[in-house]
């Protein structure tokens, strides 16, 4: 399937801690209650705090997801989503709070801006814009703006209007009035013939006639 969503995560793990592919893979597909049991880890990559990107599920391309290249992250659109997490993600106490080191910042950020690069239509978004999570515990919509991310590649963003589509306020009154139409002409006939145009204009209807039977009488 092509890939329409580029996903970010939150491990969900306090501040400080680091976290390896191995313990993910050990808590997704680890058989209950030590894991959950999925057969596929959630997430194709994991930032670890030093930056580090790792690979937990190989892809051939990133915008084509093969069924053997599908991932867990969030129920309902694994089938056209790739999923990225950092490390991290809550306080000492577990409430969400945004933990990205520095490297983790740069390496998502780069990471972010080469996917949309290679798959043009991706729209990137945080787990929370799909599910009632705090996951990745950052607005994902206002730090891709500052990144950089075109707006069409940003999640539920308003694109930003085309010249050619932008509306033009409606006229105001006061500037239809100051350039009516001209209406003593008809127009399309005076274009026509230059010589009509003496026809109608500023003539009283008894003089109009006369200049109409004028020049019908010189035309014979
Ligand atoms: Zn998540």
């Amino acid at each position: 399937m092509k890939t329409k969503y580029l996903i970010i995560h939150c491990t969900a793990t306090p501040e400080g801690r680091d976290v390896t592919g191995k313990e993910i893979r050990a808590w997704h597909t680890s058989p209950p209650p030590a894991g959950r049991g999925w057969k596929q880890v959630g997430y194709s990559k994991l930032i670890r705090l030093d930056g580090t990107i790792e690979t937990l599920a190989s892809y051939k391309n990133p915008g084509i997801i093969e069924s053997n290249e599908v991932t867990n992250g969030v129920a309902g659109i694994n089938s056209v989503s790739r999923h990225i997490v950092y490390a991290g993600g809550v306080d000492a106490k577990m409430n969400p709070k945004d933990t990205r080191t520095s490297a983790q910042i740069e390496s998502l950020k780069r990471f972010v801006l080469d996917f949309v690069k290679q798959v043009p239509d991706v729209s990137v978004a945080g787990h929370n814009q799909f599910d009632n999570k705090a996951c990745p515990s950052f607005d994902a919509g206002k730090w891709l703006r500052e990144i950089g991310v075109p707006s069409k590649n940003i999640y539920g963003a308003k694109p930003e209007p085309e010249l050619s589509t932008i509306v033009e306020p409606e006229h105001s009154p006061e500037v239809d009035e100051r350039d009516p139409e001209p209406e003593n002409v008809p127009a399309a006939i005076a274009d026509e013939n230059p010589d009509n145009r003496a026809l109608f204009e500023n003539r009283s209807p008894l003089a109009f006639f006369i200049d109409l039977f004028k020049s019908l009488f010189k035309t014979i």
